[in-house]
């Protein structure tokens, strides 16, 4: 067992929070938000996607809240970009870095992004072309990792090859998305035993939902594992579309909490971190969805 000394915490409320957020949140109080989350220490936030409204209501105002927000120095602010459209206005944006997305569910990817997961990683290469001649960096998403709505269960090999594929095109981190929380600490063990075969660990991240409350426990398997990097997103911002009322992302107060109590560092300043999620919270008209928020600060 040797758990790595320092983790970095890619913050995910301002994109994959508000997008899975019913209500409409005005660009200039996530641009507020997102400001307040930029003095916290934390080293990555994905402030949005440029998606069509078509499809992202939520998050309409990519550009004038990418525009809008203080960027802060050694903080990167990427943005999702599912296509070439999305990468074009995220350039005209000043977008520096950005995260593309696929799965290996078949079944999900038709129904998510209308396509197969071979169209789908045709389309990532074209984004990733033009984005590394950019010098724009690329993260990848893959979504259900461990289990889709629609196909169930999800062979972990397929999880590695497609890593390896979007490693190889250019894209600089992996991140592995629990979507809809199925993952136990055997399972994640498994896959991150096939993964590594094709991804060197220090290449991938962790994207975790909370969905049958075995976040925290998963994220601790995946740490044991040596994995550096865990996605995460303030309040637990973002619900499970596929579960109604049911948790959705890990909430960053929580995984930053643990991380504390196990003496390893992410820089970020847990006291701010709670009152960003506090605002974010009230906003919505709701209580965070982090217990460690609520223990230290009570219902908003
Ligand atoms: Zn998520």
């Amino acid at each position: 067992m040797s758990f790595p000394h320092h983790v970095k915490i890619v913050e995910v409320s301002p994109r994959d929070g508000l997008q899975n957020e019913s209500q409409i949140i005005p660009a200039k109080v996530k641009i507020d938000f997102i400001n307040q989350l930029s003095v916290t220490g934390l080293p990555v936030i994905e402030t949005t996607s440029f998606v069509s409204p078509k499809w992202i209501p939520q998050l309409a105002d990519n550009s004038e809240v990418f525009k809008g927000i203080e960027k802060i120095a050694n903080v990167s602010y990427p943005a999702l970009v599912p296509n070439i459209q999305g990468l074009e206005s995220a350039i005209a944006s000043g977008v520096k870095e950005i995260a593309v997305f696929t799965t290996p569910s078949e079944q999900f990817s038709l129904k998510n992004t209308n396509c197969s997961v071979t169209e789908s990683m045709h389309r990532i290469s074209e984004v990733v072309e033009i984005a590394k001649k950019k010098r724009i960096r690329i993260r990848a998403y893959l979504s259900c990792v461990l289990g889709c709505p629609y196909e169930g269960k999800i062979a972990p090999e397929k999880v590695g090859e497609l890593g390896e594929a979007l490693l190889r095109m250019g894209c600089y981190e992996i991140s592995l998305g629990d979507t809809i929380g199925v993952g136990t600490p055997p399972k994640i063990k498994r896959l991150l035993e096939i993964v590594s075969r094709h991804v060197p660990l220090k290449y991938l991240a962790v994207h975790f939902h909370d969905t049958f409350g075995q976040a925290l426990v998963n994220i601790y398997s995946a740490l044991e594992f040596g994995i550096g990097v865990i996605d995460a997103s303030v309040a637990g911002l973002g619900g499970c579309p596929y579960a109604k009322g049911a948790s959705g992302n890990v909430a960053t107060e929580d995984v930053i909490y643990m991380l504390q109590g196990m003496g390893i560092e992410t820089g970020v300043d847990l006291k701010k971190l709670i009152e960003a999620g506090r605002f974010i919270s009230k906003q919505l008209g709701r209580n965070p969805n982090s217990k460690v928020n609520l223990a230290l600060g009570g219902p908003v």
